[in-house]
């Protein structure tokens, strides 16, 4: 091991700055963190600094002289004068006092690594100062995957901890308890903000009150996103890989459908081969029977699950029957597809309203408040249009749409498979009869569409 990781007390210890510009910011914001009580000597700060801690820390207005260097616990030189942070190393050395020159490892005494602050957990990221990049990659990778709240429950539990001690003596069991709370409800209750019933539960958990061990569940319903498995949020991600069991249907791809956790079992509820979909009140009366079997049960629903995803009806029935929920947004196919296409749906010269609407067939016509859709500047994004795509253009124009309205269709959108189609109103389902275009697809119309030859930059592989 080339450096020894300790974790340093500087709440109200002297430390001294050599440097005031915006790379001593940096770092005095870091120890400012820590309370430390700073001296900067610098003939100029920058302005950035002077705002931000003008008032907070000493400043000693001119350049650095070797007898600076007694009375601090450590020093940092970060000036731009190769020769003042040697000597500042060099003086600090001899004096036994940690030092560390920004950037130049050689004349450090201690580095300073990359952290990820979730105090009072804080995790700290070294490659000996030789390869900051990699530490800052590594950082971002946990910051994705380490909740914001995390502080608030790892403080939660440590006020509790004497409590859990009386309640229960054996450490093992303690251990087991601690185990169950951080992988469990009572921990993502936290995540979610609701930090008074996470609070709530751990105590009757602790009190083990009749209601401590009741084994009802909970279920997340989650939104998958349009294809990409890189366009899940933390929390989507977070919770499927907590999944006890899975159910999902016919937009959720197999590589995200693989990020659950390995050991979920898995439901397919969408549409079989002879096109039958489970029915909706099945899955719902499925989600509240799981979660009552004290599962936690992650129903992944592609895009948005609350657009067009009958997400508000599946919701409805755990609600009444007391089950708990969270619900996790995800990129709707709108905004991936359009993004993945490079069609901005909005823009201050082309459309300053933009509407989805589903174009799903109703009694074989298409059932859509057609001079609402015919407004000028306006982008309509069309879901499930694919089938009355002919009727849809059919209308626009009968509604007083331009016949050569650019219009665009988006097959299987943000995935390796995506196949951007253009063309204009009045004779697009003709031009691209002959694609054999496969779902999902989505539409859209609006003049914004004619900025998709210069603004496409997504190249599925091997296009
Ligand atoms: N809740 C979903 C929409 C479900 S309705 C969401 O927010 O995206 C299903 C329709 O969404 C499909 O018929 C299609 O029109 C559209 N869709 C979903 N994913 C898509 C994709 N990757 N590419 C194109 N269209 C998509």
């Amino acid at each position: 091991m080339q450096n020894y990781p300790i974790f340093v007390d500087l709440n109200q210890q002297r430390c001294l700055m050599v440097g005031g510009g915006p790379v001593a910011l940096r770092k005095i914001r870091l120890m400012r963190l820590a309370e430390a009580d700073i001296t900067v000597i610098a003939p100029e700060l920058c302005d950035d600094l002077r705002t931000e801690f003008g008032d907070s820390i000493t400043h000693v207005q001119r350049e650095f002289a070797d007898d600076d260097i007694h009375g601090y616990r450590l020093i940092t030189a970060a000036t731009n004068v190769p020769a003042v942070n040697k000597r500042v190393s060099e003086l600090a050395q001899a004096a036994n006092i940690p030092v560390n020159v920004v950037d130049q490892p050689e004349l450090c005494s201690f580095i300073t690594p990359s952290i990820v602050d979730r105090s009072p957990v804080l995790i700290a990221i070294s490659t000996g100062g030789g390869a900051p990049v990699l530490a800052r990659m590594l950082r971002a990778k946990l910051e994705a995957f380490i909740p914001a709240s995390y502080g608030d429950l790892a403080a939660t539990m440590s006020r509790y901890r004497d409590a859990l001690k009386n309640a229960m003596p054996d450490e093992r069991d303690r251990r087991m308890f601690w185990e169950k709370i951080v992988q469990g409800p009572v921990a993502e209750l936290f995540f979610s903000g609701r930090k008074q019933e996470a609070e709530q539960a751990l105590q009757s958990r602790i009190d083990r009150s009749p209601t401590a061990d009741n084994a009802v569940g909970e279920v997340w319903l989650i939104g998958a996103g349009p294809g990409d498995p890189d366009l899940l949020t933390f929390r989507a991600l977070r919770l499927m890989q907590q999944a006890d069991v899975v159910l999902y249907d016919r937009l959720v791809s197999d590589d995200i459908l693989n990020l659950c956790r390995r050991d979920a079992d898995r439901i397919y509820v969408g549409k079989r081969r002879a096109d039958h979909a489970v029915p909706q009140g099945e899955i719902n009366q499925r989600l509240v029977d799981l979660a009552k079997e004290g599962k936690s049960v992650v129903r992944l629903k592609g895009g948005d699950p609350f657009i067009f995803g009958r997400g508000g009806e599946e919701i409805e029935l755990l609600a009444q029957s007391g089950v708990p929920f969270q619900i996790v947004p995800g990129i709707t196919a709108a905004s991936g597809c359009a993004t993945y296409a490079g069609i901005p749906l909005t823009h201050r010269d082309y459309a300053q309203s933009c509407m989805f609407v589903t174009g799903h067939l109703k009694d074989g016509s298409v059932d859509l408040n057609w001079p609402l859709l015919a407004t000028p500047n306006q982008t309509v994004v069309i879901y499930m249009g694919l089938v009355g795509l002919p009727s849809i253009c059919k209308n626009l124009i009968a509604h007083g749409v331009m016949e050569t309205m650019p219009i665009a269709l988006i097959e299987q959108g943000t995935t390796q498979r995506q196949r951007v189609f253009t063309g204009q109103l009045c004779d697009f389902s003709e031009s691209i009869k002959d694609q054999s275009i496969k779902a999902p697809t989505l539409i859209i119309i609006g003049e914004v569409v004619s900025l998709q030859q210069n603004l496409a930059w997504f190249k599925p592989q091997g296009q």
